[in-house]
Order: structure tokens, then sequence, then C-alpha cells
């Protein structure tokens, strides 16, 4: 059975509460991801369930960069850097569609925090702590070519830069595409099923009460290990296993505002300082260019963190200080996004001095959580759960399990030789669209969202009757639906596109078009019908207009 394709959910539903799983996995971001192909790919039977739609949480909210954090070598976390620095070109390796090279420019500004020579030994360490390749290792630029390199740059203030390398993905569909390669290894993953509460056996947690949000029903499913990587709900559910002691979470707020390209015409990456001290980055990306993030201790509804005015305003302000020429205004972001790191609390530390690293917590019960780390460290982190995973489960039900090799497995969608592969099928693509005068972007698009698969979303486009950006939307609407478990508009327009985000007026384009679409291939009701357009239109509305940070965060007044 395919198990994403969304109509399949009462099949899988009752194979999930007739199974016992080997491990259940709570969370469906990069980390449970992570985990589900780990365990499935090492003969564990798989079980990963999500409370909300698949990357809902912080893994369609972050930075998007596959990188090895340059700033944390400020704070000496040299085995972090390492790990995660090598990751990249892993991660790279196995989906080059989707996680692509990102030069990164380093200004040199004076009186900034580092000098040229601290600047080119940082960058250099982290070159050899990553294992760059030399052809790919930074270089120092002049202010003469850095101007040329990016002439949006405040040139007066400016001493050189460093250039060096860092790759750029999308969060959601990297968490999605791991999640559908655990499902070849045997895994089964749903989303919109949460666990409300854990079942114990002598004592032990074995299996969890669950809610399924689209039928209303609730469920018991049963496994043998269960771990939590609910991210920045990990303590809630400790708290429902009665062992939430010592070490505890600290939420940190990372807003990112979008601008139009046309408006911000980036041409290069920059990280950048703010007046601050604090870092924050410019990217340029298709249509757009965004800028981010805030670091500030949150306080409010994990499932809604909001971009709040104060947001803006540092962000703008601090873009304006650098790109002086732009002036960059209120009415010029487009969309935005806010994330909540769920850092491990560290006594007397503000957001941006806590550690980025990784942490397993085991309760009692049994119950294995894991918190903090980098989306780009997904992998290692599932391997040291597995690991702990494998062990219990060798030395108590006797199973035979084979060792990590997720370095070797090529995520779905990928399968090519390398980025010029990429490119070789961006063009192809665009010489078939071009034919019925579709943008070449299309192809870009598709190509850096599904990789192989845009072969099938251009065989259902194939067999529309008009060839226009419309049916494309709709071919890949079918896809999603059939092989990505979209259960909603938000689902698509958000986690498998990237729409809102990159591209939100093509939302307004397309609203009523793939809502239409979606009424008809679930039969929704008028009521369901006008609840998915009323929750469309408040997100399209919640992404560029910004309330005041008192309004939506309990922020402590002492
Ligand atoms: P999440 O993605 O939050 O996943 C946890 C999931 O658990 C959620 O989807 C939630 O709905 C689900 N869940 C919770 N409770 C339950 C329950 N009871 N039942 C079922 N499901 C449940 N890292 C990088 O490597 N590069 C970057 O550029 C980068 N930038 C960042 C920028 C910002 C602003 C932020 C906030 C983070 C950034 N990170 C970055 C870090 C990275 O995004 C996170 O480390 C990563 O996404 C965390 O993934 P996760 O799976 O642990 O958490």
């Amino acid at each position: 059975m395919n198990i994403f394709d969304s109509r399949n959910r009462p099949k899988l539903i009752d194979q999930i509460t007739q199974s016992e799983y080997d491990i259940l996995i709570i969370g469906g971001g990069a980390t449970g991801a992570g985990i589900a192909l780990d365990a499935a790919s090492r003969g564990m039977k798989t079980l990963l369930v999500e409370k909300g739609d698949f990357a809902s949480g912080t893994s369609s909210k972050s930075t998007k960069l596959i990188h090895g954090g340059l700033r944390y070598l400020k704070q000496f976390e040299i085995a972090l850097v390492r790990e995660v620095g090598r990751e990249r070109a892993v991660v790279h390796r196995l989906a080059p569609h989707l996680v692509l090279n990102e030069k990164m420019l380093l200004p040199l500004i004076k009186d900034g925090t580092y000098g040229k020579i601290m600047t080119a030994l940082g960058l250099m360490v982290y070159d050899v702590l990553a294992g760059v390749e030399s052809a790919d290792q930074r270089v120092m630029l002049s202010k003469e070519e850095t101007i040329k390199q990016e002439p949006l740059l405040r040139e007066e203030i400016l001493e050189g830069s460093g250039l060096y390398a860092e790759y750029r993905t999308d969060d959601a569909r990297l968490s999605i595409e791991v999640m559908k390669t655990a499902a070849i290894y045997g895994a089964h993953c749903i989303n919109y099923l949460e666990v409300k509460d854990f079942v114990y056996t002598d004592e032990r947690v074995s299996g969890a009460l669950c809610h399924d949000y689209l039928s209303g029903k609730d469920i018991t499913v049963m496994a043998k290990q269960v771990v939590s990587a609910a991210g920045p709900w990990v303590d809630d559910l400790r708290v429902k296993n009665d062992s939430l002691e010592g070490k505890h979470l600290f939420l940190s707020k990372g807003v990112h505002l979008v601008l139009a390209h046309e408006r911000f015409p980036l041409r290069q990456s920059v990280y950048f300082d703010m007046p601050d001290g604090r870092m924050v980055f410019g990217i340029p990306r298709g249509k757009i260019t965004y800028l981010g993030t805030t670091d500030t201790q949150y306080f409010g509804d994990k499932d809604n963190p909001r971009t709040n005015i104060e947001d803006v305003d540092y962000l703008l302000n601090g873009a304006n200080q650098i790109f002086p020429n732009l002036k960059l205004e209120l009415a010029d972001v487009q969309s935005s996004w806010a994330g909540l790191r769920p850092l491990i609390h560290e006594e007397g530390k503000s957001a941006s001095e806590i550690s980025r690293k990784d942490e397993i917590f085991i309760s009692p019960t049994d119950l294995i959580s894991i918190a903090g780390g980098k989306l780009t460290g997904y992998r290692k982190m599932a391997e040291r759960v597995v690991d702990e995973v494998a062990k219990r489960l060798t030395q108590k039900h006797d199973l035979t399990l084979k060792r990590c090799f997720t370095e070797e497995i090529t995520i779905k969608g990928g399968g090519f030789k390398d980025s010029a592969d990429v490119i070789t099928f961006i063009q192809k693509v665009a010489e078939e669209l071009a034919l019925y005068g579709i943008d070449p972007y299309q192809a870009r698009y598709l190509i850096h969202n599904y990789g192989q698969q845009t072969d099938q979303i251009l065989e259902i486009f194939g067999e529309m009757t008009q060839k226009n950006t419309e049916s494309l939307a709709l071919a890949e609407l079918q896809f999603t639906l059939e092989y990505e478990m979209v259960h909603t508009a938000m689902d698509f327009f958000s986690r498998r596109t990237g729409r809102i985000y990159f591209d939100i007026h093509s939302i307004i384009v397309l609203k009523d078009l793939i809502l239409n679409a979606l009424k008809a291939h679930f039969d929704w009701d008028d009521a369901r019908y006008a609840s998915e357009k009323a929750q469309v239109e408040r997100i399209v509305f919640e992404a560029s207009n910004f309330p005041p940070r008192h309004e939506t965060e309990n922020v402590p007044t002492s």
C-alpha cells in the first residue's frame, strides 16, 4: 500500500491499530523523519506520528540553510561545528536537487566584531573542521572585490569580506522526503495524529493514546520503544510522562521577512552584523529575498508563533544599516515566518548564547526524548537515538538489526550524479514547458522541490487538456495528494510547495482552483470548504500583518 496516498488513510489507521511496532516516533519534523529513516533501514518496524502536518513545527520555519554554523565557532562549539559542517556535504550528496551550494559573503565592517585576520582565521578553521574540498574553500576579498560581488553593501564602512561555502534547502521538503524514503524501508508515517498520553506496561512506556484529527476518533498504538522528537513540545510530553526533571527546554523565537527580489535585489547571500552585535542572513531565492533571523525568548502559543512589529523593525533597521540605498519599509514585507528553537536551558544565558547542541533524555519509564540540535545534523542525531534504541531492542527482544547506513541512502527525489546533472535536468524540463509558454522559473521550482519526481508531475500534466501554469499546479497538487499525504490547502501551499514563503502571490492566484480540486478529491461539504478557505486567508494575512509583541506573547514583566 502507498501509505502517502491521502485516500489510503483509513487503511493505514487500521494497520497502525493492529500492529505492535519496534519503535514509535512522536514528531514529524526533521529529527523525527531522520529517526524514522535510520530505524526502518536498520530493520525496525517503525511508526512515526505527527499531530499537525509533517514539518509544521520548527522544521518549516528555519533559515533553510544546511550550514556548519560559523557563529558557533565564536562560542568554541568545535564538536558541533565539525559534525554539522561535515554533514553538509553528505546531505548535499544524498539530495543535490534540494540541498544547493550557496556561497555566503561575510562583510568586514569598520569597528565590526572581527578584524580581517580573525575572520580569515575563523573561516579557515571552519573549512578545516568541515573538511571542505579545496576548490570550495573560503577566499578573502578586498573592498573593491566585495562591492563587485554585492553592490548593495554600504561602501564607506566596508573593509573587505570573506566568501565561504554553505548550502541552502527547503527544510519542510527535506523532512518530508526523508519520511518518504523511510516508507520505502517499510516505515509507517502519519500526520494529524496526536499523542495525548502514554500507555504503560510493567512501569515502562509501551505505547500511546492518540487522537486522529481527521476522523475525530481516538486510537491506541503499541511499540517496544517510544521516542519523542517533538521539538518545542518535548517538555509537554515529558510532563505527561511525569519525567520533567533536571534539564528543560528554552524556546527561542526566530523570525524571517520576505521581500520581493526586485525591491531587495541581492545578488549574493550575505551574513552581516546587526547594530547589537548579532548576525543576520540576507538570502536571495528565486522571486524573493529573505532576511533573518531574530533570537528572542518565547512565551506564547507554540502552535502559532507570530512575527511581531518589533521583529520587523529590528530586521529592517539592521538591513537598512548595511544596505542603506534600499530604504526598506514595512510595506515592502510581503511574507514572513516565525519558528521556535527548542534549545536546552542554560542558567544565566540569553537566547543567542545558548548552545545548539542536541541532548537525549531517558525517563525512568524508558521514554527517550531528543531536543536541541540543528536541521543540518538531523542524520547524526538520528543515528545516536537509534543506536540507543537498537541497544535496548537487541538486549530485551532478541532482534537482529543492521548498523546505521543512512549516509548511503539516496533521499527520495535524488538520484542525480551531482549539481551539474540537476542543471541538465532543469534545462530539459524548461524546454519541455516552454512549448506551452510556461516560464522557466517553473522548471527550476519543480526540480528543486521534487527532483526526479518531477517526471511524475509532468506525466499527470501531460494528461491534462489545458497546458498552462494553472494546470501544472493542479498536476503538482495531484502528485502531493497521491504521494505526500496532503489533507488541507495549507499542507499544499506551505509544507509541500513553500509558496506561502517564496511565492505568496501565487496563492492568491491559485487559491480557488486548489480549494475546488481538494473539495472534489475529498468530497468536502460546504462547511469544510469554507473553513479551509478561511484558514488560507488567515495565514496569508498573518504572514504580512504584524501585531505588537505584547498581543501574542505573554512576556513576563519582571
Ligand atoms: P520540529 O520541526 O518542531 O518537529 C517536532 C514535531 O513534533 C512538530 O511537527 C510537532 O507538531 C510534533 N509534535 C509535538 N507534539 C506532538 C504530539 N503530542 N504528538 C504528535 N506530534 C507531536 N537549523 C539548521 O540546520 N539550519 C538553519 O538554517 C536553521 N535555522 C533556524 C532558524 C530558526 C528561526 C529556527 C527556529 C531554527 C533553525 N534551525 C536551523 C534549527 C532547526 O530548524 C531545528 O533544529 C529543527 O527544525 C528541529 O526539528 P525537530 O524535528 O526537532 O522539531
